[in-house]
Formats: C-alpha cells, structure tokens, sequence
C-alpha cells in the first residue's frame, strides 16, 4: 500500500481559480498512490481575518468585527459562486458556510459583551477557514469527478491543552486517523482534512500554532505510516534565501531535514518549524512544490543530501528581536548564573532564540523577541537582586531593533574559511556583527545585526554563494 499526504497551503487556495488548479493536482496523481491525503489550510488572509475580527470585537467594535466577517464571506461566495455548479452541491455548500459564518458572529458578540478573548475562543474561531475550506475543497473534487470528503482534524488529532501551540498526543492520534481515514481509503474516497486544528481528548478545539497546517501534514502521515509527503505553496521549492528579500534566490533542489529544520526555525515561512519531526525518524521523503509551477520538481528534503564541500545551502532572517546583556565581573567562575538567567528568561514565557557567552564569563548575551524584552529584564533583575546588589552583576541591559541572520549548509562542516568569506562579505558592505554564535553540529551560523543593516548583509552574502559559472557554488 503506498500512501501520499498532500497539503495546500493559503494561496493554493486563495481564489477560485487556484482551487481549481489544486482540484485538478489531486486528481493527476490520485491514480499514481493506493491511498492519498489532502490537507488544506485557510484561503490566503482568512485565518488574520478571524483573528482580527475577535480582536475587534474584544475591542468593543462591534460594527468593525462585522465589517471583516461580511469579507470572509464574500471571500468564500466568489469560489462557490464561480466554481460549484451542480444545484445540490452549492446548496449544501452555502448552509455549510452559513452556518460557520454565524456561529463566528455569535462568537464575537459573546466576546463584545466579555470584552476580551480567550486563547481557546481564538483557537475556534481561528480554525473556522480551514473547516469551511476544506468543505469547497472537497465540493470541487467532487464536481470535478474525484470523490472527495472533508474531514474536521478535530475528529483525527488529539493534543494537550496547550491552546494556540498545541502538542499532539501521537498514539491517541495514530488510532483515531487510521479509524477515521480507514473507511475512506476502501471506498477510493479522498480525505480532505482541515490542517492547524485539532482538538483535546474531549473534543475541545486547538490549533497547532500560524502555520500549522504544514505540521498537521507531518502527524497524519506519520500515523498514516505513509511513503511520503508534498508540501505545495507558491514559490518552486525550498530557495537559498526569502525571495521577498533576495529577488533572485534559487531553488535547491535537495536539502537534509537538519538543514531546513534550522531555516525553519530560523524564520523561513516556507515550512512550519515542527514539521519534519514526525517524518524525520522514519525518513519519510517530503517535498515542497508549486501549486502554479505544478511540473517544476521541487525540493525534496531527506536524510543526506549530496553536499559540495563549503557551499552555503541558505539564509535566513528573524526580524523584530533584541538582544540582552547580563554583565559584570564579579560573574566570573561563579556557578549557576547561566542557568538562573535563563530559568529567570523561561518564567516569563519567551523563548530564547540564540545564547553566546564570552569566554572570560564576564557577559552572557541571548536573543529573545523584543516583545518580550520589558518582562525578561525585570524577570533577570529580581532573580540576580543581591548579585546586582553586590556588584557581581554590574547591569542588564538590551539593545533593540536587531535581527538574527542565519547561515544555513551541511557543506560547512568542517570545511575552514567559510566564516572568512561571510565576514568578508559583511565587512566590504561596512555591516557590524553585534554577536555571534554556530551550532556544534555546524549546520548554522547565526548572526545579530542592526535591523537595519539585515537587507544589505543577507544580499551581500546571498551573492558570496552564487553559483559558479561552470555550474558548482563558489565553494564559499
Ligand atoms: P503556504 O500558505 O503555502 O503555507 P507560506 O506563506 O506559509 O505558504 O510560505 C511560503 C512563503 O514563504 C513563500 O511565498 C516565501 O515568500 C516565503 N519564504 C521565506 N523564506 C523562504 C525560503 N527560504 N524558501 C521558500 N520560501 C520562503
Ligand atoms: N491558516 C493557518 C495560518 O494562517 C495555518 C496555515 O496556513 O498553515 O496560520
Ligand atoms: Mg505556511
């Protein structure tokens, strides 16, 4: 039995005509897999959309959460009105987004009259565009001639309470997909599951974080024991760098999962970071394709891809950070600062994106989300009170408006001068490095930077790794 999990993220499915091009994409390689598996995310805007319409109303806007609820539907009337034809089938389709629609406005006037929303309010209303989606989905497969059938994940993926980043609980999970999917497998009948939701054991909705659609592709197939999974999105692949930022960043044609994983978390958006660990145990092939470039291959991510010594795989950025400081000499040889600092940093919730320390111990420096900065000093500053007191600790301080830019390629690993070529390209451009730090599996290196000098250096590094005219990379 050879099984695929296919997902369609936001603007595989954003207008009507690109539902129709991933409509007729299920249907080409339907014949080529015993059993196939769609998972399709919110039209593109639709899940912002919900969002900010629970804001509004928790703003008191009333008039304002309804205006954004009229463009949902309006959203959503343009695919049904343009591609469902058959009398019975738009009927259905019609009551089924109704029906979504006002319990999405009855949602937000319970949040007016509360005056805010919880974080399990936001998972139900921030799941509603997959569950309508995945209806229209599976409407045009149907009308289209490929039997199809909606399938809420709510019914497949069990998770903890952890609203709004929900983790799955695997072996719950495992046996309600295979009961759930089972019976549609026999018939030749197509799931078409709603991605980013789930739901506790007593059927509570989560979502699995923004994004989260790629990361329900991962579960089911895991579950599914399926031979593999293609991830479609907009672009040809995974690129060398955001092509938002580096208009001419190349596809790669393969990369390892250790790679992506670190662009991923890195701040890629191409694949949700949790996403190849299901599949990575198993060493499941998963491919990112093109909805709108369906023949282009692609990239295919596995275990070890071939790798030129020195080349730079990809780069990366994550905006909106600050960096803070914890300084002083009395620090020096004293146990346990590290860990009460960063146990003060996990009090508070933000996550901590990248350490270095100096060696003489007279500083240690880490990257959080700026959002958080306010919070962690003042965690820090209590937790070392008597340190600070003491002069141990001379201040904590942070710098903002600064970005994480991350040198991504298995091809470094012990590969010497790479780090020479990057500063190189930095220091021609005139751009200050703030803080450094590389992976001991030497995947990675990571740099802080002004955020304004962030465009400059990942275009000045971008161009160090362009490929060579006889065809290689520079050997960077
Ligand atoms: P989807 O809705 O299909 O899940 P996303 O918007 O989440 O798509 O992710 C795809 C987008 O990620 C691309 O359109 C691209 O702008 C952005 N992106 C950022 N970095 C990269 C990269 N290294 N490779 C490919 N895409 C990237
Ligand atoms: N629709 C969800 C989001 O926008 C999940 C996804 O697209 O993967 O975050
Ligand atoms: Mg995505």
């Amino acid at each position: 039995m050879r099984t695929l999990v296919m997902k369609f993220g936001g603007t595989s499915v954003g207008s009507p005509s690109a539902i129709q091009q991933t409509a007729n994409i299920i249907q080409l390689h339907k014949s080529d897999w015993d059993n196939l598996v769609v998972v399709v995310s919110a039209m593109s805007g639709i899940t912002d959309k919900l969002i900010q319409s629970a804001r509004l109303a928790a703003d008191n806007d009333g008039a304002g959460a309804r205006e954004i609820i009229t463009q949902i539907q309006n959203q959503h009337l343009e695919v049904v009105n343009t591609l469902v034809s058959d009398p019975a089938e738009k009927q259905h389709l019609l009551a089924v987004l109704q029906q979504r629609l006002d319990e999405l406005s009855s949602y937000c006037q319970s949040i007016q009259v509360l005056g805010e929303v919880t974080p399990r309010g936001m998972d139900v209303i921030s799941s509603l565009g997959e569950r309508i989606n995945a209806q229209m989905v599976a409407t045009v497969l149907r009308s289209i001639g490929t039997p199809a059938q909606a399938v809420e994940a709510s019914e497949c993926i069990i998770t903890d309470r952890t609203f709004q980043n929900a983790v799955p609980d695997m072996q719950r999970s495992r046996e309600k997909i295979q009961s759930n999917l089972a019976p549609l497998f026999q018939q030749s009948i197509v799931p078409v599951v709603t991605g980013f939701m789930a739901a506790t054991p007593e059927g509570v909705i989560t979502t699995l974080g923004r994004g989260g659609s790629d990361y329900t592709a991962a579960i089911l197939a895991d579950c599914l024991d399926a031979d593999e999974v293609w991830i479609w999105t907009d672009v040809d692949g995974v690129l060398s760098a955001d092509p938002r930022v580096v208009p001419d960043a190349r596809p790669i044609p393969e990369i390892s999962f250790a790679e992506v994983g670190e662009l991923a978390y890195f701040g890629a958006k191409v694949l949700h970071p949790k996403t190849i660990r299901p599949v990575v145990t198993r060493d499941m092939p998963l491919w990112v394709k093109n909805t709108f470039n369906p023949d282009f291959p692609g990239t295919r991510i596995t275990q070890h891809p071939p790798r030129t010594r020195g080349e730079i795989t990809a780069i990366s950025t994550i905006k909106d950070l600050s960096i803070i400081t914890v300084e002083g000499r009395g620090m020096l040889g004293v146990p346990g600062i590290a860990a009460r600092t960063f146990g003060a940093v996990a009090r508070t919730g933000a996550s901590v994106l990248m350490i270095s320390q100096s060696s003489s111990e007279q500083s240690i420096c880490f990257t959080i989300p700026s959002l958080h900065n306010g919070e962690v000093i003042k965690s820090i500053e209590s937790e070392m009170a008597l340190e600070l007191l003491r002069g141990d600790i001379d201040r904590v301080w942070s710098r903002n408006h600064v970005v994480i830019v991350s040198i991504i390629g298995s091809g470094m690993r012990e590969t010497p001068g790479v780090s020479a070529r990057i500063f190189g390209a930095l220091g021609k451009n005139l751009i200050n490095v703030i803080a450094i730090a590389q992976g001991s599996s030497e995947y990675s290196i990571s740099l802080v930077l002004d955020q304004e000098d962030a465009l400059r250096a990942v275009r000045a590094i971008h161009a160090e790794t362009a490929p060579s005219p006889n065809g290689g990379s520079n050997g960077l």
